[in-house]
């Protein structure tokens, strides 16, 4: 089904990422995951780091890869030759915001569609800003996300 792009922030990969990347890209023939450089929100892990974290985690997926963009979403599927991308959609959090985006991405370039799959029910509740604030306080993340990123997070807060 051609080329797919799975834009966002990563900061970092959760394991609700990965669900929607495998999920994906058993659809697609390929699929890119567009690391958005400088997202209008404060960031934990620069753009580098948040892309070594996803490509650690994707490792066994060969049709899926990692870029980097700034600027608008949009001009970065078409960049990527692709006329489709996907978003992810939690329970209550996630739809107005994703269909306030949808509308404008839609006037912007009329012929990007986007496709937004379900979260798996045991991923509902995870978010890369909880998962920051849970390790910042001290908590477990096992199991929410990567091994490699749980590490990573536990070094950030230095509680190691
Ligand atoms: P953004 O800053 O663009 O929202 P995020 O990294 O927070 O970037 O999210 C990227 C995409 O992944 C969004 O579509 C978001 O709804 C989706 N997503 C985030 N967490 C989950 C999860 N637990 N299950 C499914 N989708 C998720």
């Amino acid at each position: 089904m051609g080329i797919v792009v799975y834009p966002g922030s990563f900061d970092p990969i959760t394991n609700g990422h990965v669900d929607i990347i495998r999920r994906a890209a058993i659809l697609f023939d390929r699929l890119v995951i567009g690391v958005y450089d400088r997202p209008d929100k404060a960031l934990l892990f620069s753009v580098e780091q948040r892309v070594d974290m996803i490509r650690e985690a994707i490792t066994d997926l060969p049709n899926v890869y990692v870029e980097t963009y700034d600027g608008l979403t949009v001009d970065f599927v078409r960049r990527m030759s692709s006329r489709m991308m996907i978003r992810g959609l939690r329970m209550n959090s996630d739809f107005e915001k994703e269909f306030e985006m949808a509308e404008m991405n839609k006037k912007l370039a009329p012929n990007v569609e986007l496709l937004c799959l379900m979260t798996t029910h045991q991923y509902q509740c995870i978010s890369s800003s909880l998962i920051k604030e849970v390790v910042r306080c001290g908590g477990s993340v096992t199991g929410m996300v990567p091994g490699h990123v749980e590490r990573a997070l536990r070094e950030k807060f230095s509680c190691g």
